[in-house]
Protein backbone atom coordinates (compact mmCIF):
# COMPACT_ATOMS: atom_id res chain seq x y z
CA UNK A 1 0.00 0.00 0.00
CA UNK A 2 1.09 3.54 -0.90
CA UNK A 3 1.97 5.41 2.01
CA UNK A 4 0.23 9.02 2.33
CA UNK A 5 3.88 10.60 2.81
CA UNK A 6 6.15 11.98 0.28
CA UNK A 7 9.66 9.84 0.36
CA UNK A 8 11.58 11.86 3.23
CA UNK A 9 15.01 11.12 5.24
CA UNK A 10 14.53 9.26 8.55
CA UNK A 11 17.51 8.73 10.84
CA UNK A 12 17.55 6.83 14.50
CA UNK A 13 17.11 8.25 17.44
CA UNK A 14 18.23 5.39 19.15
CA UNK A 15 21.55 6.73 20.79
CA UNK A 16 18.86 9.08 22.70
CA UNK A 17 16.84 6.80 23.95
CA UNK A 18 14.02 7.10 21.68
CA UNK A 19 12.89 3.90 19.75
CA UNK A 20 9.80 5.50 17.51
CA UNK A 21 9.33 3.95 14.35
CA UNK A 22 8.43 7.59 12.80
CA UNK A 23 11.31 9.90 13.19
CA UNK A 24 10.87 12.17 10.62
CA UNK A 25 14.15 14.22 9.77
CA UNK A 26 14.83 17.86 8.36
CA UNK A 27 11.36 18.27 6.52
CA UNK A 28 10.96 21.33 4.95
CA UNK A 29 8.54 24.03 5.56
CA UNK A 30 5.53 22.92 3.09
CA UNK A 31 5.55 19.39 4.22
CA UNK A 32 5.22 20.27 8.43
CA UNK A 33 2.63 23.21 7.63
CA UNK A 34 0.90 20.53 5.74
CA UNK A 35 0.96 17.73 8.41
CA UNK A 36 -0.06 20.29 11.11
CA UNK A 37 -3.44 20.85 8.80
CA UNK A 38 -3.63 17.16 8.16
CA UNK A 39 -3.36 16.17 11.79
CA UNK A 40 -6.05 19.15 12.88
CA UNK A 41 -3.41 20.76 14.58
CA UNK A 42 -4.00 24.09 13.36
CA UNK A 43 -5.33 26.37 10.39
CA UNK A 44 -4.08 28.57 7.17
CA UNK A 45 -4.83 31.80 7.62
CA UNK A 46 -5.97 33.72 4.88
CA UNK A 47 -2.40 35.05 4.50
CA UNK A 48 -1.11 31.94 3.86
CA UNK A 49 0.20 31.70 7.36
CA UNK A 50 -0.07 28.25 9.73
CA UNK A 51 -2.28 29.71 12.71
CA UNK A 52 -2.19 27.52 15.71
CA UNK A 53 -3.01 27.33 19.58
CA UNK A 54 -0.01 26.14 22.02
CA UNK A 55 -2.39 25.46 24.71
CA UNK A 56 -2.30 25.74 28.14
CA UNK A 57 0.67 27.88 27.46
CA UNK A 58 0.83 30.58 25.82
CA UNK A 59 3.73 32.55 27.29
CA UNK A 60 6.72 31.30 29.19
CA UNK A 61 6.59 29.99 32.35
CA UNK A 62 10.06 31.19 34.22
CA UNK A 63 9.18 29.56 37.92
CA UNK A 64 9.72 26.39 36.14
CA UNK A 65 12.54 26.87 34.61
CA UNK A 66 15.85 24.90 36.46
CA UNK A 67 19.05 24.51 35.69
CA UNK A 68 20.94 21.03 36.35
CA UNK A 69 23.48 22.15 39.45
CA UNK A 70 26.51 20.50 38.46
CA UNK A 71 30.23 20.36 38.31
CA UNK A 72 30.07 22.88 35.44
CA UNK A 73 27.57 25.02 36.52
CA UNK A 74 27.87 24.96 40.49
CA UNK A 75 30.06 27.78 41.33
CA UNK A 76 29.52 29.59 38.34
CA UNK A 77 25.42 29.79 38.11
CA UNK A 78 24.14 32.77 40.41
CA UNK A 79 21.32 30.45 42.39
CA UNK A 80 17.99 31.94 43.24
CA UNK A 81 14.32 32.18 42.17
CA UNK A 82 15.57 33.00 38.74
CA UNK A 83 18.31 30.16 38.50
CA UNK A 84 16.43 27.33 40.39
CA UNK A 85 19.25 24.20 41.14
CA UNK A 86 17.84 20.93 39.85
CA UNK A 87 19.35 17.30 40.60
CA UNK A 88 21.37 15.50 38.18
CA UNK A 89 19.88 12.69 39.07
CA UNK A 90 16.24 13.53 38.75
CA UNK A 91 17.27 14.86 35.43
CA UNK A 92 18.06 11.57 34.78
CA UNK A 93 15.12 10.09 35.27
CA UNK A 94 12.97 12.55 34.21
CA UNK A 95 14.84 12.95 30.40
CA UNK A 96 14.06 8.87 30.74
CA UNK A 97 10.53 9.26 31.21
CA UNK A 98 10.13 11.87 28.76
CA UNK A 99 12.39 9.49 25.54
CA UNK A 100 10.11 6.69 26.72
CA UNK A 101 7.10 8.84 26.24
CA UNK A 102 8.04 10.16 22.48
CA UNK A 103 8.95 6.39 21.26
CA UNK A 104 5.47 5.46 20.65
CA UNK A 105 4.92 9.03 19.15
CA UNK A 106 5.80 10.46 15.63
CA UNK A 107 8.57 12.84 16.21
CA UNK A 108 9.91 15.36 13.95
CA UNK A 109 14.24 16.19 14.04
CA UNK A 110 15.47 18.93 13.10
CA UNK A 111 19.57 19.78 12.51
CA UNK A 112 19.99 24.05 12.66
CA UNK A 113 22.39 26.16 14.20
CA UNK A 114 22.63 28.88 16.82
CA UNK A 115 25.06 31.72 16.47
CA UNK A 116 25.54 33.58 12.99
CA UNK A 117 29.14 34.07 13.07
CA UNK A 118 30.78 30.26 11.98
CA UNK A 119 33.45 30.71 15.01
CA UNK A 120 30.77 30.91 17.74
CA UNK A 121 28.44 28.32 15.91
CA UNK A 122 26.19 26.06 18.10
CA UNK A 123 25.10 22.83 16.20
CA UNK A 124 21.64 22.44 17.54
CA UNK A 125 19.51 18.81 17.21
CA UNK A 126 16.04 19.52 18.01
CA UNK A 127 13.51 16.62 18.57
CA UNK A 128 9.71 17.73 18.49
CA UNK A 129 6.59 15.55 19.27
CA UNK A 130 4.65 18.37 17.21
CA UNK A 131 5.20 19.30 13.41
CA UNK A 132 4.14 22.74 14.23
CA UNK A 133 6.99 23.05 16.83
CA UNK A 134 9.59 21.65 14.27
CA UNK A 135 8.28 24.64 11.91
CA UNK A 136 9.20 26.73 14.55
CA UNK A 137 12.69 25.46 15.20
CA UNK A 138 13.05 25.58 11.45
CA UNK A 139 11.93 29.25 11.60
CA UNK A 140 14.06 30.46 14.16
CA UNK A 141 16.73 29.15 14.10
CA UNK A 142 19.94 29.29 11.35
CA UNK A 143 19.22 26.94 8.59
CA UNK A 144 22.21 25.14 7.56
CA UNK A 145 23.03 24.48 3.76
CA UNK A 146 23.55 20.90 2.14
CA UNK A 147 26.60 21.01 2.62
CA UNK A 148 26.64 21.99 6.16
CA UNK A 149 24.24 19.26 6.78
CA UNK A 150 26.28 16.25 5.45
CA UNK A 151 28.99 17.57 8.12
CA UNK A 152 26.59 18.26 10.68
CA UNK A 153 27.13 17.65 14.44
CA UNK A 154 24.81 18.31 17.32
CA UNK A 155 26.60 20.42 20.37
CA UNK A 156 23.48 20.96 22.08
CA UNK A 157 19.83 18.59 21.79
CA UNK A 158 16.75 19.72 22.71
CA UNK A 159 14.01 17.60 23.24
CA UNK A 160 10.29 19.50 23.13
CA UNK A 161 7.69 16.92 24.40
CA UNK A 162 4.77 19.47 24.94
CA UNK A 163 2.29 16.60 25.40
CA UNK A 164 4.36 14.62 28.30
CA UNK A 165 2.73 15.67 31.76
CA UNK A 166 5.16 15.46 34.74
CA UNK A 167 4.53 14.02 38.08
CA UNK A 168 5.79 16.67 40.02
CA UNK A 169 6.09 14.78 43.09
CA UNK A 170 8.61 12.07 41.78
CA UNK A 171 10.13 14.55 39.33
CA UNK A 172 11.18 16.85 40.96
CA UNK A 173 9.75 20.00 39.29
CA UNK A 174 7.55 22.14 40.74
CA UNK A 175 4.16 21.40 38.41
CA UNK A 176 3.70 19.42 35.58
CA UNK A 177 5.50 21.59 33.44
CA UNK A 178 9.08 22.30 33.19
CA UNK A 179 12.13 23.43 31.14
CA UNK A 180 15.15 22.50 32.27
CA UNK A 181 18.64 22.64 30.97
CA UNK A 182 21.73 20.58 31.49
CA UNK A 183 25.00 21.73 30.76
CA UNK A 184 26.79 18.66 31.34
CA UNK A 185 24.59 16.60 29.01
CA UNK A 186 23.90 19.56 26.88
CA UNK A 187 20.21 19.09 26.73
CA UNK A 188 16.85 21.34 26.89
CA UNK A 189 14.58 19.40 28.16
CA UNK A 190 10.87 20.98 27.60
CA UNK A 191 7.47 19.32 28.52
CA UNK A 192 3.94 20.04 29.59
CA UNK A 193 4.45 23.34 27.11
CA UNK A 194 3.69 23.80 23.89
CA UNK A 195 5.05 27.48 24.24
CA UNK A 196 7.54 27.64 21.11
CA UNK A 197 9.10 30.92 23.06
CA UNK A 198 10.47 28.25 25.46
CA UNK A 199 12.57 26.76 22.82
CA UNK A 200 13.81 29.82 21.39
CA UNK A 201 15.05 30.83 24.90
CA UNK A 202 16.42 27.90 26.28
CA UNK A 203 18.97 27.70 24.15
CA UNK A 204 19.37 31.48 24.42
CA UNK A 205 20.13 30.83 28.43
CA UNK A 206 22.60 27.80 27.56
CA UNK A 207 24.75 30.99 25.21
CA UNK A 208 24.22 33.19 28.08
CA UNK A 209 26.31 31.35 30.32
CA UNK A 210 29.03 29.63 27.56
CA UNK A 211 29.32 32.59 25.51
CA UNK A 212 31.24 34.75 28.45
CA UNK A 213 32.41 31.88 30.34
CA UNK A 214 34.55 29.94 27.33
CA UNK A 215 34.58 32.47 24.42
CA UNK A 216 35.02 36.31 26.09
CA UNK A 217 31.54 37.21 23.99
CA UNK A 218 29.15 39.38 25.81
CA UNK A 219 25.36 37.53 25.39
CA UNK A 220 22.53 40.27 24.68
CA UNK A 221 18.90 40.26 24.95
CA UNK A 222 18.89 42.86 22.17
CA UNK A 223 17.77 43.18 18.58
CA UNK A 224 20.41 45.02 15.85
CA UNK A 225 20.36 46.80 12.65
CA UNK A 226 22.47 48.54 10.15
CA UNK A 227 22.43 51.52 8.52
CA UNK A 228 23.28 52.23 4.84
CA UNK A 229 27.09 53.01 5.93
CA UNK A 230 27.53 50.23 8.09
CA UNK A 231 26.42 51.81 11.50
CA UNK A 232 25.10 48.81 13.60
CA UNK A 233 22.62 49.98 16.63
CA UNK A 234 21.57 47.15 19.28
CA UNK A 235 18.46 47.47 21.52
CA UNK A 236 18.21 46.19 24.88
CA UNK A 237 14.35 46.61 26.53
CA UNK A 238 12.23 44.04 28.17
CA UNK A 239 9.20 42.26 26.76
CA UNK A 240 6.84 44.53 24.67
CA UNK A 241 9.09 47.40 25.01
CA UNK A 242 9.81 47.23 21.06
CA UNK A 243 13.20 45.85 20.76
CA UNK A 244 11.73 43.36 17.52
CA UNK A 245 8.85 46.61 16.55
CA UNK A 246 11.88 49.16 16.36
CA UNK A 247 14.99 47.07 14.69
CA UNK A 248 12.22 46.39 11.72
CA UNK A 249 13.27 49.05 10.16
CA UNK A 250 12.63 49.92 6.20
CA UNK A 251 15.77 52.32 5.70
CA UNK A 252 18.16 49.83 7.96
CA UNK A 253 19.07 46.18 7.24
CA UNK A 254 17.62 44.15 9.98
CA UNK A 255 20.33 41.62 11.97
CA UNK A 256 18.19 40.12 14.51
CA UNK A 257 15.15 41.04 16.64
CA UNK A 258 16.23 39.37 20.29
CA UNK A 259 19.36 37.91 20.79
CA UNK A 260 23.10 39.12 19.65
CA UNK A 261 26.42 38.33 20.87
CA UNK A 262 29.07 41.34 21.17
CA UNK A 263 32.51 39.27 20.33
CA UNK A 264 36.07 40.36 21.80
CA UNK A 265 37.08 41.19 17.88
CA UNK A 266 34.02 43.98 17.83
CA UNK A 267 31.17 42.36 15.54
CA UNK A 268 28.10 41.61 17.18
CA UNK A 269 26.42 38.69 15.62
CA UNK A 270 22.62 37.18 15.91
CA UNK A 271 22.35 34.12 17.39
CA UNK A 272 19.05 33.05 15.39
CA UNK A 273 17.46 32.71 11.97
CA UNK A 274 14.11 34.13 12.49
CA UNK A 275 12.09 36.60 14.30
CA UNK A 276 9.05 36.02 17.36
CA UNK A 277 6.66 39.41 16.76
CA UNK A 278 3.84 40.33 19.00
CA UNK A 279 0.76 41.19 16.88
CA UNK A 280 -1.68 42.20 19.39
CA UNK A 281 -3.45 45.13 17.34
CA UNK A 282 -0.69 44.67 14.71
CA UNK A 283 -1.57 46.84 11.41
CA UNK A 284 0.12 46.92 7.54
CA UNK A 285 -0.57 51.04 8.07
CA UNK A 286 2.21 51.43 11.11
CA UNK A 287 4.38 48.04 11.15
CA UNK A 288 4.18 46.95 7.30
CA UNK A 289 7.52 44.71 7.47
CA UNK A 290 6.38 42.99 9.89
CA UNK A 291 2.57 42.29 8.52
CA UNK A 292 4.06 41.23 4.87
CA UNK A 293 6.15 38.42 6.92
CA UNK A 294 3.11 36.86 7.69
CA UNK A 295 2.80 34.64 4.83
CA UNK A 296 3.52 31.09 4.18
CA UNK A 297 5.80 29.95 6.13
CA UNK A 298 5.05 31.71 9.32
CA UNK A 299 3.45 30.66 12.49
CA UNK A 300 0.81 32.49 13.86
CA UNK A 301 0.17 31.72 17.56
CA UNK A 302 -2.68 31.62 19.91
CA UNK A 303 -4.94 34.28 17.35
CA UNK A 304 -8.67 34.75 16.64
CA UNK A 305 -9.42 34.00 12.81
CA UNK A 306 -13.13 34.13 11.34
CA UNK A 307 -14.15 31.59 8.52
CA UNK A 308 -12.74 33.01 5.79
CA UNK A 309 -9.19 33.07 7.84
CA UNK A 310 -9.20 36.64 8.32
CA UNK A 311 -7.37 37.33 11.59
CA UNK A 312 -8.62 39.87 14.00
CA UNK A 313 -4.83 41.25 15.30
CA UNK A 314 -7.16 43.25 18.01
CA UNK A 315 -8.99 40.02 19.84
CA UNK A 316 -7.00 38.97 22.58
CA UNK A 317 -9.40 36.45 24.20
CA UNK A 318 -6.83 33.50 23.75
CA UNK A 319 -4.01 36.03 25.14
CA UNK A 320 -2.33 39.70 25.23
CA UNK A 321 0.68 37.60 23.83
CA UNK A 322 -0.25 36.79 20.38
CA UNK A 323 2.69 35.95 18.36
CA UNK A 324 4.03 35.08 14.75
CA UNK A 325 7.37 33.93 13.97
CA UNK A 326 8.83 34.24 10.23
CA UNK A 327 12.36 33.38 9.18
CA UNK A 328 14.48 36.19 8.72
CA UNK A 329 14.08 36.93 4.98
CA UNK A 330 10.37 37.10 5.07
CA UNK A 331 12.24 41.19 6.15
CA UNK A 332 13.02 42.35 2.64
CA UNK A 333 16.14 44.61 4.10
CA UNK A 334 18.32 41.94 5.92
CA UNK A 335 21.40 41.90 6.50
CA UNK A 336 23.73 38.34 5.61
CA UNK A 337 24.98 37.39 7.22
CA UNK A 338 23.45 38.41 10.25
CA UNK A 339 26.61 40.12 11.71
CA UNK A 340 27.33 43.57 12.34
CA UNK A 341 30.52 46.05 13.28
CA UNK A 342 30.79 47.44 16.68
CA UNK A 343 27.74 49.02 17.76
CA UNK A 344 27.96 53.41 17.39
CA UNK A 345 25.08 53.57 19.65
CA UNK A 346 22.49 51.71 22.11
CA UNK A 347 18.82 52.12 22.80
CA UNK A 348 17.75 50.65 26.77
CA UNK A 349 14.11 51.07 25.79
CA UNK A 350 11.63 51.14 28.25
CA UNK A 351 7.78 50.86 29.01
CA UNK A 352 7.77 53.49 31.86
CA UNK A 353 4.14 53.12 32.24
CA UNK A 354 4.23 55.94 35.02
CA UNK A 355 4.78 58.64 32.30
CA UNK A 356 7.43 60.13 33.38
CA UNK A 357 10.38 59.15 32.15
CA UNK A 358 11.66 61.63 28.96
CA UNK A 359 10.78 59.18 25.48
CA UNK A 360 14.33 59.99 24.79
CA UNK A 361 17.50 61.23 26.55
CA UNK A 362 20.70 60.52 26.47
CA UNK A 363 23.19 58.68 29.18
CA UNK A 364 26.54 59.20 30.41
CA UNK A 365 28.60 56.00 30.76
CA UNK A 366 27.46 55.72 34.21
CA UNK A 367 24.02 56.20 33.84
CA UNK A 368 24.35 53.43 31.50
CA UNK A 369 26.32 50.82 33.44
CA UNK A 370 23.22 51.89 36.33
CA UNK A 371 20.70 51.65 33.79
CA UNK A 372 21.70 48.18 32.36
CA UNK A 373 21.83 46.53 35.94
CA UNK A 374 18.39 48.14 36.97
CA UNK A 375 16.47 46.99 34.08
CA UNK A 376 13.74 48.81 34.18
CA UNK A 377 10.10 48.49 32.56
CA UNK A 378 6.92 49.22 33.99
CA UNK A 379 3.89 46.09 33.85
CA UNK A 380 -0.01 47.69 33.50
CA UNK A 381 -1.83 45.94 36.05
CA UNK A 382 -4.27 44.22 33.75
CA UNK A 383 -6.79 46.45 31.16
CA UNK A 384 -10.00 46.20 33.81
CA UNK A 385 -11.54 49.80 34.20
CA UNK A 386 -10.43 51.15 37.39
CA UNK A 387 -6.81 49.09 37.41
CA UNK A 388 -4.84 52.32 36.98
CA UNK A 389 -1.60 51.91 38.89
CA UNK A 390 1.73 50.87 36.73
CA UNK A 391 3.78 48.13 38.83
CA UNK A 392 7.58 49.09 38.39
CA UNK A 393 9.64 45.85 37.20
CA UNK A 394 13.32 45.44 37.39
CA UNK A 395 15.04 42.86 35.47
CA UNK A 396 18.84 43.10 35.27
CA UNK A 397 20.64 43.10 31.73
CA UNK A 398 17.27 43.58 30.85
CA UNK A 399 16.58 39.58 30.70
CA UNK A 400 16.97 38.08 33.88
CA UNK A 401 14.88 35.48 33.31
CA UNK A 402 17.51 34.38 30.87
CA UNK A 403 20.93 35.07 32.64
CA UNK A 404 22.68 32.34 34.25
CA UNK A 405 25.51 34.38 35.68
CA UNK A 406 24.92 37.11 38.01
CA UNK A 407 24.02 40.35 36.90
CA UNK A 408 27.53 42.30 37.41
CA UNK A 409 29.49 39.78 35.31
CA UNK A 410 27.45 40.94 32.19
CA UNK A 411 27.52 44.75 33.17
CA UNK A 412 31.55 44.48 33.83
CA UNK A 413 31.83 43.00 29.95
CA UNK A 414 29.31 45.89 29.00
CA UNK A 415 30.73 48.72 30.60
CA UNK A 416 34.23 47.45 29.03
CA UNK A 417 33.02 47.38 25.62
CA UNK A 418 31.20 50.44 25.69
CA UNK A 419 33.98 52.41 26.51
CA UNK A 420 36.04 50.95 23.94
CA UNK A 421 34.12 51.29 21.37
CA UNK A 422 32.96 54.73 22.34
CA UNK A 423 29.22 54.04 21.48
CA UNK A 424 25.99 57.04 22.52
CA UNK A 425 24.18 55.28 25.17
CA UNK A 426 20.14 56.20 24.50
CA UNK A 427 16.91 55.70 26.81
CA UNK A 428 13.99 55.34 25.01
CA UNK A 429 10.89 55.31 26.49
CA UNK A 430 8.09 53.47 24.36
CA UNK A 431 5.80 53.81 26.96
CA UNK A 432 3.31 56.64 28.13
CA UNK A 433 2.82 60.29 27.74
CA UNK A 434 0.49 62.87 29.38
CA UNK A 435 0.31 61.10 31.86
CA UNK A 436 0.31 57.72 33.93
CA UNK A 437 -1.25 54.48 32.14
CA UNK A 438 -5.26 55.22 32.52
CA UNK A 439 -4.73 58.90 31.87
CA UNK A 440 -2.15 59.46 29.35
CA UNK A 441 -1.55 57.16 26.23
CA UNK A 442 1.54 55.34 24.44
CA UNK A 443 3.81 57.03 23.09
CA UNK A 444 3.51 57.23 18.59
CA UNK A 445 5.33 55.16 17.07
CA UNK A 446 5.89 56.98 14.21
CA UNK A 447 7.21 59.98 17.36
CA UNK A 448 9.40 56.62 18.85
CA UNK A 449 10.52 56.26 15.23
CA UNK A 450 11.47 59.52 14.37
CA UNK A 451 13.52 60.08 17.58
CA UNK A 452 15.36 56.90 17.03
CA UNK A 453 16.33 58.12 13.43
CA UNK A 454 17.10 61.89 14.90
CA UNK A 455 19.49 60.27 17.08
CA UNK A 456 21.25 57.57 14.69
CA UNK A 457 21.66 60.41 12.00
CA UNK A 458 23.64 62.82 14.60
CA UNK A 459 20.79 65.68 14.36
CA UNK A 460 20.32 64.86 18.17
CA UNK A 461 23.72 66.42 18.30
CA UNK A 462 26.59 66.69 20.73
CA UNK A 463 25.58 67.67 24.38
CA UNK A 464 25.60 71.49 25.22
CA UNK A 465 23.27 73.57 27.46
CA UNK A 466 20.84 74.68 24.21
CA UNK A 467 20.41 71.94 22.98
CA UNK A 468 19.92 69.38 25.87
CA UNK A 469 18.04 69.74 29.40
CA UNK A 470 18.92 68.10 32.41
CA UNK A 471 15.86 66.00 33.89
CA UNK A 472 16.01 67.24 37.32
CA UNK A 473 15.15 63.93 38.83
CA UNK A 474 16.48 60.97 36.80
CA UNK A 475 19.68 63.49 36.07
CA UNK A 476 19.57 62.15 31.98
CA UNK A 477 20.05 64.51 29.12
CA UNK A 478 16.80 65.42 27.54
CA UNK A 479 16.99 66.92 23.98
CA UNK A 480 15.14 70.19 23.41
CA UNK A 481 14.19 69.35 19.95
CA UNK A 482 13.84 66.94 17.38
CA UNK A 483 12.98 66.37 13.49
CA UNK A 484 9.68 64.97 13.14
CA UNK A 485 8.75 65.12 16.87
CA UNK A 486 6.91 68.13 18.23
CA UNK A 487 8.96 69.86 21.05
CA UNK A 488 5.72 69.34 23.64
CA UNK A 489 6.35 65.65 23.38
CA UNK A 490 10.08 65.83 24.36
CA UNK A 491 9.87 66.86 27.88
CA UNK A 492 7.52 64.49 29.79
CA UNK A 493 6.35 66.91 32.70
CA UNK A 494 5.46 69.80 30.27
CA UNK A 495 2.63 66.71 28.67
CA UNK A 496 1.45 66.48 31.59
CA UNK A 497 -0.15 69.51 32.38
CA UNK A 498 0.13 69.22 35.98
CA UNK A 499 3.86 69.88 37.51
CA UNK A 500 2.76 68.75 41.29
CA UNK A 501 1.37 65.30 40.17
CA UNK A 502 4.52 65.07 37.57
CA UNK A 503 6.83 65.21 40.32
CA UNK A 504 4.98 62.95 43.11
CA UNK A 505 5.02 60.33 40.19
CA UNK A 506 8.94 60.90 39.08
CA UNK A 507 9.66 60.68 42.91
CA UNK A 508 7.68 57.35 43.11
CA UNK A 509 9.52 55.96 40.59
CA UNK A 510 13.13 57.27 41.21
CA UNK A 511 12.45 55.89 45.01
CA UNK A 512 11.20 52.65 43.22
CA UNK A 513 14.77 52.92 41.57
CA UNK A 514 16.51 53.40 44.47
CA UNK A 515 14.81 49.81 46.59
CA UNK A 516 15.62 47.69 43.86
CA UNK A 517 19.47 49.19 43.05
CA UNK A 518 20.30 48.08 47.12
CA UNK A 519 20.89 44.12 45.97
CA UNK A 520 23.56 45.46 43.66
CA UNK A 521 25.18 48.35 45.71
CA UNK A 522 27.72 46.36 47.22
CA UNK A 523 29.42 45.27 43.68
CA UNK A 524 28.68 48.63 42.57
CA UNK A 525 31.75 51.06 41.52
CA UNK A 526 30.65 54.30 43.23
CA UNK A 527 31.20 55.93 39.61
CA UNK A 528 27.83 52.92 38.56
CA UNK A 529 25.96 54.21 41.45
CA UNK A 530 26.25 58.12 40.82
CA UNK A 531 24.49 57.13 37.36
CA UNK A 532 20.93 56.50 39.71
CA UNK A 533 18.38 59.23 39.63
CA UNK A 534 19.40 62.28 41.23
CA UNK A 535 16.59 63.16 43.56
CA UNK A 536 14.20 61.10 45.32
CA UNK A 537 10.93 61.74 47.37
CA UNK A 538 11.42 61.46 51.29
P1 LIG B 1 9.77 40.45 23.26
O1 LIG B 1 11.07 40.42 24.03
O2 LIG B 1 8.66 39.84 24.03
O3 LIG B 1 9.92 39.88 21.88
P2 LIG B 1 9.88 43.17 22.14
O4 LIG B 1 10.79 44.06 22.92
O5 LIG B 1 10.40 42.62 20.87
O6 LIG B 1 9.33 42.00 23.11
P3 LIG B 1 7.80 44.22 20.51
O7 LIG B 1 7.38 42.90 19.95
O8 LIG B 1 8.57 45.11 19.60
O9 LIG B 1 8.58 44.00 21.88
O10 LIG B 1 6.49 44.91 21.07
C1 LIG B 1 6.26 46.29 21.16
C2 LIG B 1 4.76 46.48 21.07
O11 LIG B 1 4.40 47.80 21.45
C3 LIG B 1 4.27 46.25 19.67
O12 LIG B 1 3.00 45.64 19.74
C4 LIG B 1 4.16 47.70 19.13
O13 LIG B 1 3.19 47.82 18.12
C5 LIG B 1 3.72 48.45 20.37
N1 LIG B 1 4.06 49.88 20.44
C6 LIG B 1 3.18 50.88 20.63
N2 LIG B 1 3.79 52.07 20.68
C7 LIG B 1 5.11 51.84 20.52
C8 LIG B 1 6.26 52.69 20.50
N3 LIG B 1 6.17 54.00 20.66
N4 LIG B 1 7.46 52.10 20.32
C9 LIG B 1 7.57 50.77 20.19
N5 LIG B 1 6.52 49.91 20.22
C10 LIG B 1 5.29 50.45 20.38
MN1 LIG C 1 10.74 40.66 20.19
Amino acid sequence: MASSKPFTKTISLKPYGIDSKRVHYQWDPELLHKETLDKGMGREASSGALAVNTGEFTGRSPQDRFIVKDAITEDKVWWGPVNKPFDPEQFDALYDQVVAYLSDKEVYVRDCFACADRDYRLGIRVINEYPWSNLFAYNMFIRPSEAELESFSADWLVVNAPGFIADAAVAGTRQHNFAILNFSRKIALIGGTGYTGEIKKGIFSALNFLLPVYNNTLPMHCSANVGEDGDTAIFFGLSGTGKTTLSTDPNRRLIGDDEHGWTKENTIFNFEGGCYAKVINLSEESEPEIYRAIKKGAILENVIMDEQGQVDFGDTSITQNTRVSYPLYHIENIQEPSIGKNPRNIFFLTADAFGVLPPISKLTPSQAAYHFISGYTAKVAGTEAGVVEPIPSFSACFGAPFMPLHPTKYAEMLSRKMQESGVNVWLVNTGWTGGPYGVGTRMKLKYTRAMIHAALSGELGLYSYDTYHIHSVFGVAQPRSCPGVPTSVLSPRATWNNDEAYYKTAFKLSNAFRENFKKFESYASEEIRRGGPQRYAF
